[in-house]
């Protein structure tokens, strides 16, 4: 089997495993009880949450964890949404290529009387710093911003944007869930004030994550009940998948660069062997972009029945975003770098993670080529008939 869905999840590592297994059988208490073997299990919340806040360059009280990426989104931008309402101040500005995490949050701030501006982004998916600029207002709350693309790789100009919103004094949120662990972050370098990130995009466990908010920034609870996360998240921590989030993020920011290395070499080997297939379209930029995204369409075919081809073959593979692989409406993301309806649907993505070798790129072109030439021959007279 060739897994080459990490934009999806990833697998763990067996030291995010073992620190997991540790918390699960050692010190599974109650952090919040009074009694030492409880007071064993806060020591270990607090030293997770001191790891992560060092990867991030954060303090560990600027840390709440949520229950992943979903959910810091959600809290960030209704938490801005909030203070900004406050201050009589309802406009927002985002990109037409967020996570749904993030778009259907600002669909349901726009419904409660918010004005939301969704930037364009340019063929190869990157948002325009200067239009940007233009369209802060006296009355914009927030920006967000994600700091890489899911679906096509691209990385956005987070340290440009987070300075002018400083400049501002707006509040900068950015969705790193793609960038943590893959790329560098810095909050304070980049000027960030809330960013996102989930444990299972970088080998971590799934269902945890964690929203960094600047240490002043006001925050709302989305769950209600107990003083956890200093009152900003109830509910009690699950600290395994904490102390194996804390390992991932630890080891992904500790073998970034040679990762980088490995991996943007893979990529571009995949790159350079789909160009060679005709009519096939790069979706994304050529060198901007996640180390282990590769996205193309290629005409004439669909991405879904490539991907169900693919899966025969023993590769796992995605059109896109997994989130909309249920629904057949084309990727909001390929239709704003321009893309056909059809085109949109024609795509495949195949994001590698460092386990990945050059034997499995090899074996995807080969499968690859030969089934978008078996899927374009059985559509001969639908698609080129009429050429
Ligand atoms: C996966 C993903 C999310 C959602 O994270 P979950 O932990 O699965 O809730 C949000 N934004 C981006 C960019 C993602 O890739």
């Amino acid at each position: 089997m060739i897994y080459m869905d990490n934009a999806a999840t990833t697998k763990m590592t067996p030291a995010v495993i073992q620190a997991m297994l540790l918390c699960m059988e050692d010190i599974w208490y109650n952090p919040s009880s009074l009694y030492a073997p409880a007071q064993r299990a806060a020591e270990a919340l607090r030293d997770a949450r001191a790891r992560i806040a060092a990867c991030l360059n954060a303090s560990p009280d600027e840390i709440i964890f949520t229950s992943g990426g979903s959910e810091a989104d959600n809290q960030a931008l209704l938490s801005a949404a909030q203070a900004g309402a406050q201050a009589g101040k309802r406009h927002i500005i985002s990109t037409a290529i967020e996570h749904h995490a993030v778009l259907h949050t600002l669909e349901k701030l726009e419904r409660e009387g918010y004005k939301v501006e969704l930037l364009d982004v340019n063929s190869n998916g990157v948002v325009s710093v200067a239009q940007l600029e233009r369209a802060i207002r006296e009355d914009t709350c927030l920006v967000t911003v994600m700091y890489a693309n899911n679906e096509i790789g691209s990385i956005q100009p987070i340290s440009e944007i987070g300075t002018i919103c400083w400049e501002k004094g707006v509040t900068f949120h950015t969705d790193a869930v793609q960038a943590a662990g893959h790329l560098p972050v810095d909050v304070k370098v980049q000027n960030i004030d809330l960013l996102s990130l989930s444990a299972h995009k970088f080998h971590g466990p799934k269902g945890i994550g964690a929203l960094y908010a600047r240490s002043g920034i006001p925050m709302t609870r989305l769950i209600e009940g107990g003083d956890q996360e200093q009152g900003r998240r109830a509910g009690t921590e699950n600290v395994p998948a904490i102390m194996g989030m804390a390992a991932a993020l630890e080891e992904a920011c500790s073998h970034m660069a040679e990762n980088t290395q490995k991996m943007s070499a893979l990529r571009n080997r995949l790159i350079a062997g789909l160009s060679q297939i005709p009519d096939a379209v790069l979706n994304g930029d050529p060198e901007n972009r996640l180390p282990g995204n590769v996205n193309f369409s290629f005409e004439g075919i669909e991405g879904e029945s490539l991907v169900l081809l693919l899966d025969q073959h023993g590769i796992c593979a995605s059109t896109g975003s997994a989130c909309t692989a249920q629904s057949l409406s084309p990727s909001h993301v390929l239709l704003a770098i321009g893309r056909s309806d059809e085109m949109a649907a024609s795509a495949l993505r195949l994001s590698l993670s460092v386990d990945n070798t050059q034997t499995d790129v090899d074996e995807v072109l080969r499968v690859v080529s030969r089934l978008v030439k078996e899927l374009r021959g059985k559509r001969t007279v639908k698609v080129w008939g009429n050429k």
